[in-house]
């Protein structure tokens, strides 16, 4: 909660996860794996542009469409096989747009349900439970694991589990909470806690006793660069 309250305290509320619907926050959720957001935005225009804004409208498309819909988010041939296996998922038992009753599923049987779709992994089960589901499943991001492991509260290799467990054995369950809490790392990551150069002097957590009590230099070369 320390860094929570440090964090909050310089950036505020960041209003995340940008989004018209929650189908829109699971779109994203998968096509920002491996690229910036920005780019993630022109693939969303772009399926937006084609009317491709519910499951149902992504399973029926053009295949080749799909695609070239999504080429500015990357890796667009597997991110349109992810998407479809996720639209699948999500219509199941439902008729036509995103089946409500998916996301009222109980927090675990959502994000069991998630993990089961072939290219969904915890980061994008979570993104999804936490942000489209609006249910307090805490996100760990390559931002989270930096700025732990810089401030000596974890190696930063653990498995994912590890970490999110972490988080969640150690804060209220709190989907608000959780919400803001990472798109805050998010923030400090993309403004402060660079991969090889790191500006604690700037950095909200920086100046705090406790926590630049911990620091450890930045690794010469960390690969979990985003
Ligand atoms: S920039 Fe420095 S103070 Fe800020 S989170 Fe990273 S290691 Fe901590």
């Amino acid at each position: 909660m320390r860094i929570y309250r440090l964090l909050l305290a310089r950036f505020g509320p960041r209003d995340w996860w940008p989004g018209e619907s929650p189908f829109e926050v699971m779109t994203g959720a998968v096509l920002t794996q491996n690229t910036a957001w920005r780019n993630v935005e022109r693939a969303i225009a772009n399926l937006r542009a084609l009317g491709l804004t519910t499951p149902e409208a992504v399973l029926a498309a053009d295949g080749e469409a799909l695609e070239r819909a999504l080429v500015p988010s990357g890796y667009y041939t597997v991110k349109a096989r992810r998407l479809r296996a996720l639209c699948s998922s999500v219509l199941e038992g439902g008729a036509g747009g995103l089946d409500p009753e998916v996301l009222r599923l109980p927090l675990e049987a959502l994000r069991e349900r998630l993990l089961s779709v072939n290219g969904v992994g915890p980061e994008t089960a979570d993104s999804i439970v936490l942000y489209a589901a609006g249910k307090p499943s805490f996100v760990v991001d390559a931002y989270t694991r930096r700025i732990l492991s810089r401030h000596s509260l974890a190696a930063g290799d653990e498995p994912y589990e590890e970490i999110r467990a972490l988080f969640m054995d150690s804060l209220p369950r709190d989907a608000r909470l959780y919400n803001e809490y990472h798109a805050l790392l998010v923030a400090a990551g993309n403004m402060y806690c660079r991969p090889r150069a790191p500006r604690c002097a700037e950095c909200p957590l920086g100046g705090d006793p406790l926590l630049a009590g911990g620091l450890r230099e930045a690794p010469a070369a960390d690969t979990r660069a985003r």
